[in-house]
């Protein structure tokens, strides 16, 4: 079919059943060893320093891993996608293919916060100049350039409380300066922010969110605008040892095929129980970027094309002790980390921690919720029996 295709229509068919013996889904290849045809096969792929072409070793990928870095590529725009192990694994290993001791890298300071860590504890030893930037800085960024600045690492929007980068303006400056952008895409996804359309040369994702969808496998995926970046974080994946591995890579296409279904799903879900939360005594502010009075939500309308399922609620000061029976009597709330999959989730956090650049006006317990695909009428229910505990007068 040489019509052009929509995206959904491309996430369904995104592998051509007649190459895999008429299966519609691709084959899971397991492997260490590939055997070479002959002794030329291997000295021709010994030339080849990214032994992108018919991998011959597990390490260097599989055909499995061929369709989901193609498919994802052409979803976000990009020339190329690189897979590792998990989302923290892109993150480190995109930053590794580009800096050096002596660079000076500027860091959103509402990253997530093993990003900022890694940056903190592993490139500062390596003789990195970690500067962190507060997220709303928008093309002023201009400011913090400097002779030896050789990235700018973006996450939008942040962790934790959502602050909308304006990325365009961001990648404007970066590009007028020669500077590298990566971003952390992870709540956007490949559907909601095209971040390579919008300037970023690097676009990351924890595919073990809402890729995968169904919290039973972790994955990560950095992909590329250009041939030449892309040249650079697949060397520094192989020099890492780092590659996805295939029954991931086979969750992650396979989740690929309903992200857009479950993503629709999950911004009604959320969007839904936000409105409620904000009509609850006990709560203070609810933040979610599809909120109009979300800060910066002009630049999210100007730039997503829709959110996540992912969410803060930020409650009015009470008892601990009241707060954490609120949590624990909560049945269809798992208490626990990560987010994307189809089950409800919700983990207490301190928006404070290792943070330099934000205004914090308030007092109480930050809760962030993930919205699963439960019946929303259950989900509020379930919150209504837990909030009162903490209900206020
Ligand atoms: C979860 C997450 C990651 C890390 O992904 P893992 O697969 O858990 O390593 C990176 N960035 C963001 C924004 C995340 O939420």
């Amino acid at each position: 079919m040489t019509r052009k295709k929509r995206i959904d229509t491309s996430l369904v068919h995104l592998c051509d059943p007649m190459e895999q013996r008429g299966f519609v889904n691709p084959p899971v290849y397991l492997g260490s060893t590939v055997i070479y045809r002959d002794v030329d096969e291997l000295e021709t792929m010994n030339q080849d320093p990214l032994r992108r072409k018919d991998p011959r070793y597990g390490r260097f990928g599989t055909p499995s891993s061929h369709t989901f870095e193609s498919a994802l590529a052409q979803l976000e725009g990009g020339v190329g996608t690189v897979t590792t192990n998990c989302g923290l694994s892109a993150i480190t290993t995109s930053l590794l293919a580009f800096v050096k001791a002596g660079d000076h890298i500027l860091v959103a300071d509402s990253v997530y916060l093993p990003t900022k860590i890694f940056c903190l504890e592993v490139l500062a030893d390596l003789g990195v100049y970690v500067e962190f930037y507060p997220p709303e800085i928008g093309g002023h960024i201009d400011r913090l350039i400097r002779q030896n600045t050789r990235l700018i690492f973006l996450e939008s929007p942040g962790s934790g409380i959502y602050e909308i980068q304006d990325v365009p303006a961001i990648c404007e400056v970066a590009k007028r300066f020669g500077v590298i952008t990566i971003l952390d895409n992870t709540w956007g996804t490949p559907l909601f922010f095209k971040a390579i359309s919008h300037g970023v040369n690097v676009s990351v994702h924890a595919a073990t969110k809402y890729i995968v969808g169904h919290a039973d496998s972790m994955l990560g995926a950095i992909v590329c605008k250009e041939e030449q970046d892309f040249a650079s974080v697949r060397k520094a994946a192989i020099r890492l040892g780092q590659n996805g591995s295939p029954n991931d890579i086979y969750l992650a296409t396979r989740g690929l095929r309903t992200l857009s279904v479950r993503l629709q799903h999950h911004q009604k879900q959320a969007t839904k129980l936000a409105q409620w939360l904000e009509q609850q005594s006990s709560v203070e502010r609810v933040y979610y970027p599809a909120l109009p009075e979300h800060p910066g939500y002009e630049i999210f309308i100007r730039d997503f094309k829709g959110a996540c399922g992912l969410l803060t609620v930020v409650f009015r000061p009470c008892d601990k002790a009241l707060m954490n029976s609120m949590i624990n009597s909560l049945e269809l709330f798992g208490l626990g980390h990560s987010w994307g999959g189809f089950e409800s989730l919700v983990v207490p956090f301190d928006p404070l921690y290792k943070r330099q650049y934000l205004n914090w006006p308030h007092k109480g317990q930050a809760l962030r919720i993930h919205v699963g695909l439960e019946d929303i009428n259950d989900l509020i229910a379930d919150l209504e029996h837990g909030f009162k505990y903490i209900a206020k007068p």
